[in-house]
C-alpha cells in the first residue's frame, strides 16, 4: 500500500477542499477577496475513491500514548461547499477512523432538498460533525433551519451555526441569531472579514459586535498592511497549515491556494508523497495579497529582522 509522508506538527491545521464550487455566490465570499488582480483558480473533480485511498494513505494520523486515550488527527472538509462533490457521502463513509472530520457546509444545496437520502446514506456517525454558515441574503431562515433539522434527525452532530456578521446588517443579523438559538444551544457571530463599501474589515475603529468566533486579528495596523489585497511585498512567514486544493495540491496558505499559486508543497495523489511543512520561517514574495483565512495567530518577521504577530 502507498504510504505518504506529510512532516508537520501533529496539530496542525489539515483542511480538504472537495471543490470550490458553491451553491450561493456571496459578494463578500473570502476566496474572493483577491479579485479582480488575482482571479480565483478553477480546479477539477477528484473522485471520492481517489480522496479516500489518498487520504488514508497518509501516515501518523494517531497519537498513541500509555494509558492516554489515542488522539485522532483532525480533518476540516470544506470547499466550497463540499456537499456538491459527487461522492461527497462516499468519502465521509471510507475515510478510516484514524481521522476526525468536520464538515463545514451553507446547509442549503441539492444535496438538502426534500428528504435528503444523502444524509440517510452516511453511516459515520463517531468521528464526524457538522458546523453550518448561515447566509441570510442568499437563503430564508426557516429553509435553513428546516435543514439544521434533516441534518439532526439522520443521527448526525450538527456542532456550531455561524452568522456572518456583516457590518451594513447588524440588526438583522442579532434577530437571526436569537431565531437560530431557539432550535440550536451553539450558535456563533463571526466578525465579517473582507472588504465592505470599500473598507476592510475588521477595522480599529470597525463595527463594535460582540461576536463569539475567535478571528485572532487585534494588531490592525499590520492586518491593514499585509491583507488588502494591493501591493506585494517580500516577508518571511510562518504558517502551520496543511491544506489540500481540489486537484490535491499541497499548500500552507489559503490565499495560495485560492489563487493556484505555483509555490506549492506536492501533490496529495502523487505515490510515495514525502514533503514537510517549513518549521520555521519562509520567503514569501506576496506579502499584501494574505488571505483572512490566515490571520489568526500569524507571525510574520520582515526583512530588516523584526517581527510582528496579527493577534498580538
Ligand atoms: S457560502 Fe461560503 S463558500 Fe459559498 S460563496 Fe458564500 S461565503 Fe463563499
Ligand atoms: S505571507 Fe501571506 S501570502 Fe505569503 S505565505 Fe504567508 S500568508 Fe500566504
Amino acid at each position: 500500500m502507498d504510504k505518504k509522508i506529510i512532516e508537520a506538527p501533529f496539530d496542525s491545521y489539515y483542511g480538504v477542499f472537495l471543490t470550490m464550487a458553491c451553491s450561493f455566490s456571496c459578494e463578500y465570499c473570502v476566496q474572493k477577496i483577491s479579485l479582480p488582480q488575482q482571479p480565483v483558480a478553477s480546479y477539477p473533480i477528484i473522485p471520492g475513491e481517489d480522496w479516500v485511498e489518498a487520504l488514508n494513505s497518509i501516515s501518523g494520523r494517531a497519537r498513541r500514548k500509555f494509558l492516554r486515550p489515542t488522539k485522532k488527527k483532525k480533518l476540516s472538509i470544506t470547499g466550497g461547499e463540499p456537499t456538491l462533490h459527487p461522492d461527497f457521502v462516499y468519502i465521509l463513509n471510507h475515510l478510516d477512523k484514524d481521522w476526525r472530520i468536520t464538515v463545514t457546509s451553507n446547509f442549503i444545496s441539492p444535496f438538502f432538498q426534500k428528504d435528503a437520502p444523502g444524509l440517510k446514506q452516511i453511516k459515520r456517525k463517531r468521528g464526524l460533525k457538522f458546523n453550518a454558515s448561515f447566509h441570510f441574503l442568499y437563503t430564508t431562515l426557516d429553509k435553513f433551519i428546516e435543514n439544521v433539522q434533516k441534518v439532526k434527525k439522520a443521527g448526525l452532530l450538527v456542532h456550531t451555526l455561524f452568522i456572518v456578521a456583516h457590518p451594513a446588517y447588524m440588526d438583522k443579523i442579532q434577530q437571526c441569531r436569537d431565531a437560530l438559538l431557539e432550535v440550536h444551544p451553539n450558535v456563533k457571530l463571526q466578525r465579517f472579514l473582507g472588504y465592505s463599501q470599500g473598507r476592510l474589515y475588521p477595522a480599529q475603529e470597525g463595527y463594535d459586535i460582540e461576536y463569539q468566533q475567535r478571528d485572532g486579528i487585534y494588531n490592525y495596523k499590520d492586518y491593514q498592511a499585509g491583507f488588502n489585497q494591493q501591493n506585494k511585498q517580500d516577508i518571511y512567514c510562518r504558517m502551520n497549515k496543511v491544506l489540500f486544493a481540489p486537484n490535491g495540491d499541497i499548500y500552507n496558505c489559503h490565499y495560495k491556494l485560492y489563487t493556484g499559486h505555483k509555490e506549492k508543497l506536492g501533490n496529495l495523489f502523487r505515490k510515495g508523497l514525502h514533503i514537510a511543512l517549513p518549521a520555521d520561517y519562509f520567503l514569501c514574495h506576496d506579502y499584501g495579497f494574505c488571505n483572512p483565512c490566515d490571520s489568526e495567530g500569524h507571525s510574520f518577521r520582515r526583512l530588516d529582522g523584526s517581527e510582528f504577530n496579527i493577534s498580538a
